[in-house]
C-alpha cells in the first residue's frame, strides 16, 4: 500500500487518525518538512500545507488509519512529534 503522506510505493506503519492529529498539532507537516516529492510538490500552492493539514482534521483520512512510509516517520520523529505516535 502507498504512503498517505508522500505516496511512495511501501508503507509498512500504520498511524491512527487520532495520533495524526496529534502529530499535526504539534508542527508536523509534510510540505514544510521536505517530505513530499518533487513529482507531487510541483502541484502545491502557498495554500497546500494549510489545506492538507485541514485534510488531517476534516478530510477523508480523519476517520481512519494512516499507511506511513519510514521516510514520513523519520520526518514524524524529526519534528518532535514522536511520542504521539504511542496514542
Ligand atoms: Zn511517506
Amino acid at each position: 500500500m502507498p504512503c498517505d503522506i508522500c505516496s511512495a510505493p511501501r508503507a509498512p506503519s500504520i498511524v491512527s487518525s487520532s495520533a495524526m492529529c496529534e502529530i499535526v498539532k504539534r508542527g508536523f507537516n509534510p510540505f514544510t518538512e521536505g517530505l513530499i516529492p518533487d513529482s507531487l510538490a510541483w502541484l502545491a500552492t502557498p495554500e497546500t500545507p494549510y489545506d492538507w493539514e485541514k485534510q488531517v482534521f476534516n478530510g477523508v483520512l480523519s476517520n481512519t488509519d494512516w499507511k506511513v512510509c519510514d521516510t514520513c516517520l523519520a520526518g514524524i520523529e524529526k519534528a518532535g512529534a514522536r511520542s504521539a505516535l504511542t496514542k
